[in-house]
């Protein structure tokens, strides 16, 4: 039967795991009932199923019997947001404060579709399959610790390609796929700053240093820096979110403190606007006199899609389900992504799968992240029969 079929057939059981794992939903790192659903969903498939050490990760793998081909690698993340859900369905989040908000618990229904499908069809595939289901996409950078447990090379040998899936709630009608070649996300780095003076008495500013001033000339000099430092058609976003300083008027404090986040969409754009932005940090506190720190954390890198599995993954879907169903992507997203990891070692896509529920219009429906995201159930057997579709004939290629 066409993978397509075979995929309508478990459209239930897959909406089914799929809700279970959106009303207990879990973030970070370590999603014990979340990895608990999936590994019962996997039970009893011709799968080498390991589990993470740093995380609460599965890795299956399963190997063709027509064959000793190439890898490829399936990814699905598996996490929830901090997010209090609002939108009201029976199977809402029952857990107070997280909710599956991005969308994640369909990439893992999706791709267990993917593991049954593919299973069935073990005999034929001349090659293996990675299963890899990762928690902690959420800034907490999980695709990097399961790399660093060898999911790459979970076959025994090195993935030759790459694919993974993501829903949005809005943007996309249902069922529509999109992606794009080169850039697809951007890079994010996070930027903490402090600027330390030394307090005083807010009627005598010549016996302190006064780091709030010093703080205000960074945020705009940043501003400037995004204009006069950078190509305009490969462009980088600096955002200052938190600005912290001082506990009331007459008091001059010692610190000032500033969250700020960086976008990029290449990689010399990233490597330069991270050298440039310490260095404007540094070089300004000091021509007050004043001193200041710049530290990076929880940096992803560009999602770069290569070309040639972009447009592979582009000719699948038009084959398997129709021309109308693909919708190139004009720009990279200025979110970003933690497949990025996968992507630098591994050359593949990652794609974009509308999930807006009818009759809601895409432009206007909530996006990802929001309290009020919802995303229709009736994508999961695409997605999964895609997944199964990419792999099959990468391992044919
Ligand atoms: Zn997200
Ligand atoms: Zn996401």
């Amino acid at each position: 039967m066409a993978v397509t079929e075979d995929a309508a057939a478990i459209a239930g059981e897959l909406a089914h795991l799929r809700r279970a794992i959106h009303a207990e939903p879990e973030t970070g790192l370590d999603l014990p009932l979340t990895q608990e659903k999936i590994l019962a969903a996997l039970d009893g498939l011709p799968l080498e199923v390991t589990r993470g050490s740093a995380l609460t990760s599965v890795t299956a793998v399963l190997r063709g019997d027509a064959g000793g081909g190439p890898a490829v690698l399936l990814r699905a993340d598996m996490d929830a947001l901090p997010v209090t859900e609002r939108t009201g369905l029976d199977f809402a989040s029952r857990i107070d404060g997280t909710m599956h908000a991005c969308g994640h618990d369909l990439h893992s229904a999706m791709l267990v579709g993917a593991a049954r499908l593919l299973s069935a069809r073990q005999a034929d595939l001349p090659g293996s399959v990675v299963f890899m289901f990762q928690p902690g996409e959420e800034g907490y950078g999980g695709a990097k610790f399961m790399i660093e447990e060898g999911v790459l090379d979970a076959a025994g040998e090195r993935a030759a390609a790459a694919y993974a899936l993501h829903v949005a709630s809005a943007e996309l009608s249902a069922g529509v796929f999109s992606t794009r070649e080169g850039p697809m996300m951007a890079a994010a780095d996070a930027l903490n700053i402090a600027v330390h003076g030394r307090g005083g008495h807010g009627s005598q500013p010549h016996h302190a240093a006064d780091p709030i001033p010093v703080a205000c000339e960074i945020v705009t000099a940043l501003q400037v820096l995004v204009t006069r430092a950078f190509d305009i058609f490969d462009p980088v976003v600096i955002t200052v979110g938190s600005f912290h300083a001082g506990t009331t008027n007459n008091v001059i404090p010692d610190e000032a403190r500033l969250q700020v986040t960086i976008r990029s969409f290449s990689a010399p754009a990233r490597t330069l606007v991270r050298e440039a932005a310490v260095r404007l940090v540094h070089d300004t506190a000091s021509a007050h006199g004043l001193t200041a720190t710049a530290e990076f954390e929880n940096s992803y890198p560009v999602t770069v899609n290569d070309q040639r599995e972009a447009r592979f993954a582009t000719e699948v879907v038009a084959d398997l389900l129709g021309e109308d169903r693909f919708l190139p992507q004009a720009n990279p997203m200025a979110g970003a992504e933690d497949f990025s990891f996968v992507l630098d070692q591994v050359p593949g896509a990652f794609v974009m799968l509308g999930a807006c529920p009818p009759p809601v219009d895409p432009a206007t429906a909530p996006f990802n992240h929001s309290a009020f995201a919802v995303f229709d159930d009736t994508v999961l057997a695409d997605g999964a029969a895609l997944f199964t579709e990419l792999a099959v004939r990468r391992l044919n290629r």
